[in-house]
């Protein structure tokens, strides 16, 4: 549970700003960014964190209001699908954590009702 998994990621800055780069380091209690230079580090909680890969592209979002945190980009769409299958292995089961699950349905009624 307590294995580190670690990516060599981009950060994008957003449109002409740039990048940076670093690691990425997951694991059951939290993600965290650690870049090579600069002071664009970030670490949160994993729950706090939705994760939507879109080829080498991982999109961060917070999972109480859906909001993009960061995008980051993989060194190919190999390790991008490897940090998607570590991330999905890293959710609790909905047969061993209740609670978890169900503050994640009471979330997406929320934003149903929201949009
Ligand atoms: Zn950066």
């Amino acid at each position: 549970m307590s294995e580190i998994h670690r990516f060599s990621i981009e950060h994008n800055h957003g449109f002409l700003r740039g990048t940076c780069n670093g690691i990425l380091l997951v694991n059951f209690y939290d993600v965290e960014y650690k870049p090579v230079s600069g002071d664009h580090g970030f670490r949160m909680p994993f729950k706090a964190l939705i994760l939507k890969i879109d080829g080498q592209t991982a999109n961060l979002f917070f999972a109480s209001d859906n909001k993009r945190f960061q995008t980051l980009k993989l060194q190919n769409t190999q390790e991008a699908q490897k940090l998607n299958q570590v991330w999905n292995g890293l959710k609790p089961s909905p047969d061993n954590n209740q609670g978890w699950r169900s503050e994640r349905i009471a979330y997406s009624l929320h934003s149903q009702q929201e949009f």
